[in-house]
This record gives C-alpha cells, structure tokens and sequence, in this order.
C-alpha cells in the first residue's frame, strides 16, 4: 500500500470481513458453469456433491471436528437458533436457560422471545460480568439446575473480544445432563480450538468473518447429541437441515477455513502485535481514554477504546472522513443512542460507554495502517471535546 489515505483502512474485522481472493476464486464456477444440484443423480450434479464434502471436512479440521459434526446453514444467527431450540425440543419438560449479559443479540434476542413469546414458559439466567467484562464461574454453577435445559455461552465476544472459559464451562454442564451450545462466530479463525475431546454439544461459525463470504454458517453437532432440525426439508444435510445446498458459499467457506488454519500463527503473532501497538498509541495519545475489556485473555485481533466525554458516532464520522472504518459501541443498536448491552453489563460509565470505539484487525492490516490512525485519532477527539459541553478537561 503505497498511500493508505487512497484507500480504505479497514478495522472492522468484527462485524464483516474481506472476501479473501482465493476464497473469491474458488467460488466463481460455481456461479457460472458448475450449476449442478448435488443431490441429483447425475454425475453433474455428483461433481458438485463431492466439493461439498471436501468443504465439510475443511471446516471439520479447523475446529478438530468430523465432517458429519458439520451442518451447513445460512448464518451465524441460523445456527445458534437451532442449536438453541433444539435443546428445549429435546427436552420439553424442563424450563430453563441459562446464558450471559454479553451474548450477540442472535442468541440474547432469541432468549428475549422464548421469555416474552411464549408467556414466560421459560426462564433464562444471564450470568453478569465484571468490570473488565468476564464472568463469575460461581455464578454458573451455581445456576446449573435439574430444570436446566441448555446453556448458551459465547466463546469470545464481538465487542470487546473477551475470551470466556467455555471448555471447563461445557465439562461443568455435562456433569449434570445439562446440554452445551457456544456461539463462536468471533473465536473460530482467530484462536486454535479443538472440540475433540471437548464436551461442547453444539458450536455456531459465520463465514463472513472469517474472510469468507456472506449468508452462509456451520452449526457443529456432537456425535451422539439428540439433535431436531429447525428446517425439516428434504434430505439435505442428512435430513439435519433442509433447501437445496449454497453450493457456492458452501465452497468457499471450505477455503476460507483452509486459510484460517494457515493464518492462525500470524494471527497470533503479528496481527496481534498490530493490535498491541494501536492499543498502546491511542491509550498514550489520548489523555482520559481507558481499555474495554480484560487485558489478556481476549482476540488477538481486537481492541474496545473508551474516548471520555465524546460521542461514538461523532468520532466515527470524523474518522471516515479520514477513510478509517471501525464500530462505536452503540453500532449494534444504530439510531439509538443507547450504549452497547455490553458496556453497560461491565458497569462502563455512561460518559465512557458513549465514546467507545472497537477496533477489530485482520491479517490484511499492515504497521503502515496502524501508524496512520494513531497519528490521525488524537486531533480528532480533542476537536469534539472543545465542542463537547461535558468535556471540562484540558
Ligand atoms: C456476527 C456474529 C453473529 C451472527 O452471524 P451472522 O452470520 O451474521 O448471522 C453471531 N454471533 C457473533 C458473536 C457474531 O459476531
């Protein structure tokens, strides 16, 4: 990259990532001439039917999986909705869920609804967090009960990048019968996890951040977990989830999980070098800014900055005038101008919460990059601090 002010800066990696170019290579034919249905009984169609499986098995290596562990489905969001509801349809007699206040909304919005939909049949525990947003491991067990159906714990969070205990958290629900779902949308790619000798029942990934393309997720099943499907259909997907396979998606989520096992090292060494040094420049730079988020046990890729005495989306704007693309902490909820759930789950100060900025790296960030916005970030927040009427600083 020559000159980065020609060009976007890209630290939105959380809430979508690139298209990788070999990812976007090997999806064409499959939008052009390799239109077969893999599960006609032609050889055309066969052909097809065999880049599934390749793909399958691709996705079943990154996350230490078998390929029949591995369902395809449209989302991140549609995979934790199955895993999810077909816990309480597996269990109907019991009644209770337990989850935490720092879930994407897929599963926290899922569990709103259970609640409100059904009249309060259901009974959801949110476990807190603490002020650097982790939870209370007590808290959990002792919220595991004989009416508890299944718990749903993120394996890291999208906004601050938190990394929760979810492999002891899973044995600890097994223990009791207790099913165990993890939304790992953020951590697949990014850390190296092996559910093999886990007790994780079910797992949710999204293709599309994991440099893969758009309207295509994995929901990972347990050999031997009791599983009903959420789209009965035809016989796709070994009649786990119906409505004919998208075959090109499907395909290059394959590579794009190829890539992501061979990209972990650097994720876990230069990017997050990258991410230390953006931390370090704009903690530095900026006088009253502070980390959201625990400090070591969290993405290699993401940092959660909190700009005192500013407005999230006003510095944002500033920001793109600049080329510079990352989220505030009201990105979720845009139009309101509520905090993020999470920020305000970890007791961030309403002054803090509202001037929050998520950077979230990815393996196509460079030092250059890094080195333009924590020279381009101070200005602006003094800028709307002169203008803020709460700002009483220097
Ligand atoms: C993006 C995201 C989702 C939703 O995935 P989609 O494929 O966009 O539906 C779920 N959970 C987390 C943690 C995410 O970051």
């Amino acid at each position: 990259m020559t000159n980065v002010r020609d060009e976007i800066v890209y630290m939105d990696n959380n809430a979508t990532t690139m298209v990788a170019p070999e990812v976007v290579e090997v999806m064409i034919p499959y939008l052009g001439n390799l239109y077969g249905n893999p599960s006609s009984m032609h050889t055309f169609g066969g052909l097809v039917g065999q880049d599934i499986s390749d793909a399958r098995r691709k996705v079943a290596d990154l996350i230490g999986a078998t390929p029949e562990e591995v369902i395809f489905t449209s989302c991140g969001t549609e995979s934790d909705s199955t895993a999810i509801l077909s816990a309480l349809r597996t269990f109907p007699e019991k009644r209770h869920i337990i989850t935490t206040r720092v879930e994407h909304p897929a599963v926290k919005s899922l569990c709103e609804n259970l609640e409100m939909v059904t009249g309060h049949k259901y009974r959801v525990t949110r476990l807190k967090v603490d002020a650097e947003g982790m939870i209370d491991i007590d808290e959990y067990e002792a919220a595991l009960t004989e009416d508890t159906v299944i718990a749903s714990i993120m394996w890291a969070n999208n906004e601050t990048g938190n990394i929760y205990p979810v492999e002891k958290m899973a044995t600890m629900a097994k223990q009791r019968g207790i099913l165990f779902h993890t939304d790992a949308v953020q951590a697949v790619g990014k850390i190296p996890l092996d559910l093999k000798n886990l007790d994780i029942d079910f797992l949710s990934l999204s293709g599309h951040k994991l440099h893969g393309p758009k309207g295509v997720g994995v929901l990972y099943i347990k050999r031997g977990t009791h599983f009903v499907p959420f789209l009965p259909g035809g016989h796709q997907e070994h009649g786990r989830r119906g409505g004919t396979e998208n075959v090109a998606s499907i395909v290059g989520l394959g590579k794009a999980c190829e890539l992501a096992a061979a990209n972990m090292e650097e994720e876990n060494t230069r990017v997050k070098r990258l991410r230390d040094r953006l931390e370090e420049g704009l903690l530095s730079g900026v006088s009253q800014s502070r980390l959201n988020g625990h400090k070591t046990d969290r993405l290699p890729n993401t940092t959660n900055i909190s700009f005192e005495f500013v407005e999230g989306e006003a510095i944002l704007l500033h920001m793109n005038q600049h080329k510079i693309c990352a989220s505030s902490g009201s990105a979720c909820t845009s139009g309101s101008l509520e905090p993020s759930h999470v920020l305000r789950a970890m007791g961030v100060p309403f002054t803090a919460a509202h001037g929050s900025i998520r950077f979230s790296l990815s393996t196509y960030n460079s030092e250059e990059e890094i080195d333009y916005v924590v020279e381009k970030m101070p200005p602006i927040i003094e800028l709307l601090r002169k203008m803020s009427p709460f700002w009483k600083g220097n």
